[in-house]
């Protein structure tokens, strides 16, 4: 029956860490994954994530029971505040539907779902991508029936933002467009619209009618402080607009296989709010009918907790420090190199990610000589990076730009 089945080529950035793992020599890096480590290359539970897992195991009141199909209603309240800000309009209004997701992830394919299903039938159903943007939102998007469309986002000479191509694509979406937004930390690039270039981008979407989804898997991750870096989809909703958003818990408080995350979507009235909820659970019910309890529970008492709270914004600010810290470590040792070209995007992009630029051979050479494993496109995960290992990155580079 399945002899005929081909064999499907590895995930690229799963791939890294396998070669990784399989390299035997000692100053192996694994640059690749796009998951925190510590100063010693360990994956890192935060301190407030153990405290709320210990306090829940010793709740006499916690059980294994089903949660509901939207999730748990504590949770899902406490990330839609977390998103849009206590003095949210539209969460007073009752504006905002929101259930639990699988992760960031879960949060975009039911979102894509829904929207196929749900859009008015005259809107086209089709998205607009950045390029690059996260692979995976490519497959999203398509498994939901959309077309999918890219707007110019990088500009490799610049390492920035490509503004007047990306507001150029954006003028000519058709009404109706669902356009996808990272809202901060852009993956792969770690390039950023600044303040103005939102402003601008948010009159560029209302007067075309564009749909704003805000994919927004780094909330804390930018600049060490969730507020300042949920501004722009803030500023999105106090406009007015109606937008979705996809939110993770993966990296901001460590629960990458917890699988916590949530959709939510910004709507007109509360009316609108409790029929578009009562559709996104005919949307999950098929596909996996409720979704898991722990990460979830976690977050909500990570959330709820003032006294965890603060722990884990103070944890979640030591992770951003440390990121910017090894951007400075890398930038500085490629200067004492004298390595070729303005290395100070390094500095300037945000969140996990640097955008090296690096061609393809480069990283090739990376990988075989160095024994660097990156994804081929040039990204690397500052988070991968310590200061030890920092100076052999810059001396591994110097060698394969120059040569
Ligand atoms: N969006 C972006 C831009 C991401 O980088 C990621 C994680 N790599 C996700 C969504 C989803 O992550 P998760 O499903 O683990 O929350």
């Amino acid at each position: 029956t399945w002899e005929h089945v081909a064999q499907a080529p590895p995930d690229p950035i799963i791939g890294v860490t396998d070669a990784w793992r399989a390299d035997t020599d000692p100053r192996k890096l694994n640059l690749g994954v796009g998951a925190y480590r510590t100063e010693d290359g360990k994956p890192f539970v935060l301190q407030a994530v153990r405290e709320a897992e210990r306090q829940l195991s010793a709740d006499p009141a916690e059980n294994k029971e089903y949660l509901p199909i939207s999730g748990l209603p504590e949770f899902c309240r406490l990330s839609r505040g977390l998103a849009l800000g206590p003095t949210s309009v539209a969460i007073q209004e009752g504006r905002v539907a929101t259930v639990q997701a699988l992760s960031g992830t879960g949060a975009l394919r039911v979102g894509a779902e829904f929207l196929s299903t749900h859009l008015p039938p005259a809107h086209p159903r089709i998205v607009y991508l950045p390029n690059p943007t996260w692979g995976n939102h490519k497959t999203i998007f398509a498994k939901a029936g959309f077309q999918v469309r890219e707007y110019r986002y990088f500009d490799p000479a610049s390492r920035g933002l490509d503004f007047a191509g990306m507001t150029a694509d954006l003028a000519s979406a058709p009404p109706g467009s669902v356009l996808l937004l990272h809202a901060c930390a852009h993956n792969p690039t770690g390039v950023d619209p600044d303040a103005e270039q939102w402003g601008r981008l948010l009159e560029l979407t209302r007067e075309g009618r564009l749909l704003p989804f805000f994919d927004m898997a780094y909330q804390g991750f930018a600049s060490g402080d969730v507020d300042a870096d949920a501004a722009a989809v803030r500023r999105f909703a106090e406009a007015g607009l109606e937008l979705v958003l996809a939110q993770s818990f993966a990296k901001n408080m460590g629960l990458y296989g917890e699988r916590a995350g949530a959709l939510s979507v910004v709507t007109r009235s509360k009316e609108v709010a409790a029929r578009v909820e009562s559709q996104l659970k005919l949307v999950i019910r098929p596909m996996y009918s409720n979704p898991p309890k722990h990460g979830a529970a976690i977050a909500a008492r990570v959330m709820g907790d003032p006294g965890l709270c603060a722990l884990w914004k103070e944890e979640l600010r030591g992770m951003a420090e440390r990121i910017k810290a090894m951007r400075a470590a890398l930038y500085d040792a490629l200067q004492q190199r004298g390595v070729a070209g303005d290395w100070s995007f390094v500095l300037r992009q945000i969140g996990m990610f640097s955008f090296t630029g690096l061609t393809r051979p480069q990283c090739e050479q990376l990988v075989s000589k160095w024994h660097i494993h990156l994804t081929l496109d040039g990204r690397i995960s500052m988070a991968g990076l310590s200061a030890a290992s920092a100076p052999y990155l810059a001396e591994a580079i110097a060698d394969v730009v120059s040569s």
